[in-house]
Formats: structure tokens, sequence, C-alpha cells
């Protein structure tokens, strides 16, 4: 199926190919980006802090308290130093040795402490050893009293004086040293302050541009989705209301624009089924109209009693099915195809009678099947099994499926032609038959009555000659009485084949009873009609019968139309009185009417 899309938007062909997945999963992208940020920055500055600022400020910390307790136990040993010296009572010593325990632990501690920083390790140094200098040359003389024998005044003064300068040296790098010391432990505490400071700020950017990124993503997501959901909801409500032709929006993630085509092509085929159903309803209509015309003409012919007229309806209906001309052929008894109707004849008017059938009407006749032959399809009229006709039709255009349904109603237009046909064709050949006498098969004194009345108001009414022959064979009665009634009844025939033949097409014959017969001629003169009449009269006398009976002769009487005439009766009257006449004067001759008028001049035959 073509799916037809939408082109893609200007200056964002990428955006078309985006899916709603993609979209998604860069959202969370970006948010596991910024979150790893913020932790990295937490942790960056905890680091920092635990790792840089946190040893050095207990280290500096540390190496102060070490200083001060160093500076409290030289106290305690000066203290007790002096006033040792001064009473030589070993009671004061007691401070001296704790003191000195103090400041030889704080010196160790403190040179394991000093590594970091070389200015404040040799500042550190220069206490520890001012220190050593106080304790080895002042802390030694002393101790170096004995006890109970404390210094003169003299030496004590000078001993103290002494140990005053060497404390102070001591006490002023020990002073620079703290200071020192001091100074880098508030530097480490301020460089603490200012990375936890720095770290903060950090986190609260990255916090921040987390929050713009997620709401900058959240609003191009809303913009992704928004916009072609309105359009699938509009389309939706488009085809809802009805409208199926409608078109995908093409819009947004690849998800929407699948939904969309889905939509749009499930709408098509709706459209398409609804057509479908439409042409069929339509179809089924078209058939129920195309029924009607076979059972209007099923109506039609079945009373019809005319093979014509049968014909004139079928091939009408034929034309009413959409078919452009039709031809109804007739199988005659030899098995040849006659036209007896032609759509694109005239109303009524008869086929020629030279009219060719096409091959394809044989072959429909042979096979008793439809046959096509370019744009001519012949449907055979079957009755019985028995094939008596040919329904020939032709088309204009083809339409598969129409053709098909229109020859299916052409079929059964066939059938019902074909019974109505033969029906009318029986029926047509029992009337011939009842116009017709058996012996002779001229036609009989019932048809005479009817058509001798037809031809004498027609050729008034044109004012047309008319004559009439009136012929009895010459003593007829010694044929059966000699030979036989058979012998008689095969003259009967044999006389009546010779009449016949000698006839044109517009004259007709007739067995008027027993051995008489009438002869029409319309169109005939009386001077025509007597040639005709001795025509007629000589073929007889040539005819040779049987064996038994060879030659007979006939007379006849000739009357023609006159004004004094009031109907077709007086014609035969005359006739039949010149026949007599005839008879009268000898036998095997012919007689005009207006002789024996004059002979007898009431009109009718004696005896
Ligand atoms: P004519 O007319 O010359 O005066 O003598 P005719 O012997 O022919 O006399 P008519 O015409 O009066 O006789 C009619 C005879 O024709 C009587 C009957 O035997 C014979 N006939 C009439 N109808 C038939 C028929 O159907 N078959 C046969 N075989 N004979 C018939
Ligand atoms: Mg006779
Ligand atoms: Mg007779």
């Amino acid at each position: 199926m073509n799916v037809r899309r939408a082109p893609a938007a200007a200056g964002a062909p990428d955006a078309q190919e985006r899916s709603l997945q993609g979209e998604l999963r860069r959202f969370w992208r970006a948010l596991a980006l910024a979150l790893s940020l913020l932790l990295v920055s937490i942790a960056a500055s905890a680091a920092y802090s635990q790792l840089v600022v946190q040893p050095r400020s207990v280290l500096t910390t540390a190496v102060v308290k070490q200083l001060r307790l160093l500076h409290e136990g030289m106290l305690d040993q000066e203290t007790s130093l002096r006033a040792y010296a001064a009473t030589g009572n070993p009671a004061f010593l007691a401070p001296y040795s704790a003191g000195a325990t103090e400041t030889n632990r704080a010196e160790d501690e403190l040179i394991g402490l000093v590594s970091g920083d070389p200015t404040e390790t040799r500042m550190v140094v220069a206490t520890i050893l001012a220190h050593r200098a106080w304790a080895s040359s002042w802390a030694g003389e002393g101790l170096a009293v004995r006890p109970g024998q404390p210094m003169e005044t003299g030496k004590l003064s000078a001993y103290l004086a002494r140990g005053k300068t060497l404390f102070d040296r001591y006490r002023a790098a020990q002073h620079v040293a703290a200071d020192r010391a001091a100074a880098r432990r508030d530097a480490a505490l301020a460089s603490q302050r200012k990375a936890l400071l720095t770290a903060g700020a950090v986190n609260v950017l990255v916090v921040a541009g987390i929050f713009v990124v997620g709401v900058r993503r959240r609003r191009q997501l809303g913009t992704v989705i928004d916009a072609p959901v309105r359009a699938l909801l509009d389309m939706m409500s488009r085809m809802e209301a009805g409208e199926l032709g409608v078109q995908a929006p093409g819009l947004g993630p690849s998800e929407f624009r699948r939904l969309g085509e889905g939509l749009s092509s499930m709408a098509r085929r709706i459209e398409a089924q609804q057509a479908r159903g439409m042409v069929r309803e339509e179809a089924a209509s078209q058939l129920a109209a195309r029924l009607r015309v076979i059972l209007r003409v099923a109506r039609e012919t079945a009373g019809s009693l005319d093979p014509r007229l049968v014909a004139e309806y079928v091939a009408a209906a034929a034309v009413e099915l959409g078919r452009t001309r039709a031809v109804v052929w007739e199988r005659r008894a030899d098995g040849e195809f006659v036209a007896i109707r032609r759509s694109t004849d005239p109303s009524g008017a008869l086929p020629p009678a030279g009219l060719v059938a096409p091959p394809a009407v044989a072959m429909a006749a042979a096979e008793a099947r439809s046959v096509t032959q370019g744009t001519m399809t012949c449907f055979p009229l079957v009755v019985r099994g028995a094939v008596v006709g040919v329904m020939e039709v032709e088309a204009e255009a083809w339409d598969d499926e129409d053709t098909a349904q229109v020859d299916s109603v052409l079929e059964a237009l066939a059938l019902s032609a074909a019974s109505a046909l033969e029906a009318a064709r029986l029926h047509a050949s029992v009337t011939e038959q009842a116009r017709l006498d058996g012996l002779t098969g001229l036609r009989n004194r019932r048809s005479l009555e009817e058509e001798a009345a037809h031809e004498w108001s027609r050729s008034r009414r044109y004012d047309r000659p008319l004559s009439v022959c009136m012929i009895d064979l010459d003593h007829f009665k010694r044929i059966n009485d000699t030979a036989g009634h058979a012998i008689g009844d095969e003259w009967l025939r044999r006389t009546a084949d010779a009449v016949a033949a000698g006839l044109r097409g517009s004259d007709l014959a007739y067995r008027y009873g027993g051995e008489e017969l009438v002869v029409m001629l319309p169109e005939t003169s009386a001077d025509a009609a007597m040639i005709v009449a001795e025509r007629m009269r000589a073929a007889i006398e040539a005819v040779v019968g049987p064996a038994e009976y060879p030659h007979v002769t006939a007379s006849v009487g000739v009357a023609t139309l006159s004004y004094a005439m009031r109907d077709v009766n007086e014609l035969l009257a005359a006739a039949d009185t010149a026949l007599y006449a005839a008879k009268t004067a000898g036998r095997n001759r012919v007689v005009a009417a207006e002789q024996s008028v004059l002979l007898t001049p009431s009109g009718s035959r004696a005896g």
C-alpha cells in the first residue's frame, strides 16, 4: 500500500526521524548526567576537606598543643629548680621530674609531628634546642645543689639571672613556633571553609542546571508530543464525522507518525469497503431492474401467438438491457436460420429474406450454449433440448463485471424467449393447418371465406382489379366409380399441384369442396384472368394420372370484380355461373362471367 508522508518540516529534517522512546531516553540521560555532576562535586569537596584540609588542621592543632605542653612542663621544671636552689629542699624537686617527663614527651610528639612545613620544622627544632640549652646548662646546675645546702645568695642571684636569660631565649623561640603553627592551622581552617563554600556554590549551580535542563527538556517533550497528539485527535474526530479520505498529519516522533499512518490506512480501507458495498448495492438494484425486464417480456410474450411479435419483444428487451443491436433467428425445419426480427429495422418491418446468419449463430445452435465472437454473443433458444432459434446480440463497450451480469440476464431472456417463440410457432402452425385442406394442401373453404372478403374490400378500397376462377373436374364421378376412391383422391392431389404450380406469389388457391377449386387472382383484370384460367385448364389436361385413369379435364368459370357487385359472394356466384356455362357448353373449357351473366341473368347455376 502506498502510504503518503507529510513533507519534513523545513530546517529540521532530523526532527522527523525522532522517536518518542529516543526523546525519553535523551531526557533520562541528561538527568543522569546532571546527577552525576552533582555527586562528583559533593564527593570532590568532601574528599578535599577530608584528605587535604582536615589532616593539615589536625596536624597544626597538635603542634600548637604540644608546644603548649612543652611550655607548661618547662614552667614546672623552672619553678621547681628555683625553689630547690633557694632552699635545698628535695621536696621541691617533684614538680621538676613531672615537668621533665612532660617536656620529653612533648618534644617526642613535636619531632613526630613536624614534617610538612620546613619553616615550621625549623622553628620547632629551634624551640627544642633552646629548651635543651636551658635544660643542659641551667637545669643541670640547679640539680647539682646538695640537699639541705642551698645556694648562697650571691650565687643564687647570678644563677637565677642566667636562668632568666636562657628561659627568655627559649620563650622567644617557642612563641615564634607556636605563632607559626597557629597561623598554619588558621589558614587550613580558612581554606577548608573556602572549599566547603566553593563546593556548595558548585552544587547549587549544578542543581540549578538540572532544574533548567529539566524544564527545557520537559517543554521540548511537550512540543514534541503536544502538536502530533492534537493533530491525531483532530484526525480521529474528522474520521468519526465520516471524512474518511483524511491524511495522516506526519508530525512528531516516529510512533505518532506510524499511528497516524495506521489510522489513515484504516480509514482508506473502510472507505474502499464502503465503496465496494455501494457498488454491490448498485449492481443488485441493476440486476433487479434487469430481471424485471425479463419478467415483463415473459408476461408480454406468454400469451402471444405470433412468433414475429415474440421476436420483436425479445429484441427490444435485449436493447433495453444495454446491447446495441439484437437479431432473433428462427430455425426452420430444414435447419436454415431465418431472421424474424432485427432491433435495427423500423417497427414491424421484416428483416430482408436474404439475410445470412453469421457463423456464431450456427455454432451456438450446434453447441447449445452461448458463443461470443468479438463484440457479438449468440444465445441459443432451446426448448426441451431442441434449438428453435438463436438470439444474437451486439455490445458496444465491454465492462467485464457488467457484461457478465447482462449475459446471465440475457441467458434468462433466451430461456423465456425460447418457450414463448416455440409456443407461438406451434400455435401458428396449428392455425396454418386449420386453414389448409388435408388432401390437397391447398387453402380450405374456411380460409376462402375469410380471405375472399379481405381481398374484396382491399380491391374495392384501392380500386384495383380482382378476378376469381372456379374450377370443376369433368365427370369426376366416373373416376370414383371405375377406378376407385383412392385413385380419385390421387387425381385431386395431382390437379391441385398442377394448379398451384402455375400461380404467382400473390395468387391464392382453395379447395372449395369435392373436386371444385377456387383461385383468387388479386391485381388481375378479366383478360389476364382468362389467360391464367386457360393455362390452369391446360395444365390439368396435361397431368398424367395413375394407369387406371390417366386423363382428366376441367371446366373453368372466370369472374372479375365489377361496380355492380355488392359483396364477394356475388363475385363467387358469377364465377360459379360461368363454370356452369362452361359445363353446359361441353366441358374442358374456360368461360368468362359476362357471357354467362347474359346466359343466366339470375346469376345462379341450375342443378
Ligand atoms: P360434371 O361435373 O362433369 O357434371 O360431372 P361430375 O361427375 O364431376 O359431377 P359432379 O361434379 O356433380 O360430381 C362430383 C363427384 O366428385 C361426386 C363424388 O363422387 C366426387 N367427389 C367429390 N369429392 C370427392 C373426394 O374427396 N374424393 C373423391 N375420390 N371423389 C370425390
Ligand atoms: Mg365435376
Ligand atoms: Mg363438382
